[in-house]
């Protein structure tokens, strides 16, 4: 039996019970609606992660985040500062700024019995306002 093309509601021509075109077009739609939500609740999921940072880590690029993260995590597991270049600056001696890029630095300080890590600076702002910690 000879199949017969027939019109759709939707003013396509095609073959079936329904529109392959609009079906097509319904599926690419989903999909494209379902990566938005994804990366929605991903970028909500990364907002959300600074709450729990012991350190305002909030509009930095997302790879000194993360090097921050690392690196203050791993401080505060008991490694020494040292270990990441970190050096104590000649003002102040209980300051201790730790490189995580070349433009970036951890400003930590030295209470004495351990090491808090107490900002992240970029270059310019370490260089116009020595560190307060
Ligand atoms: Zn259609």
């Amino acid at each position: 039996m000879p199949r017969r093309r027939k019109q759709f509601p939707c003013g396509h021509q095609g073959y079936g019970q329904v529109c392959h075109r609009c079906a097509q077009l319904a599926e690419a739609k989903a999909l494209e609606a379902a990566q938005r939500e994804q990366a929605r609740l991903a970028r909500q999921e990364w907002q959300a992660s600074f709450a729990s940072d012991v350190v305002e880590l909030r509009g930095l690029p997302k790879g000194i985040v993360l090097k921050a993260r690392q690196v203050i995590a791993q401080l505060l597991a008991g490694a020494d500062y040292r270990q990441f270049k970190g050096k104590r600056l000649n003002h102040d001696r209980r300051v201790i700024s730790i490189p995580l890029s070349y433009d970036y630095r951890l400003i930590c300080y030295d209470t004495g019995d351990r090491i808090e890590p107490r900002s992240v600076l970029s270059h310019e702002e370490y260089n116009v306002k020595k560190p307060l910690a």
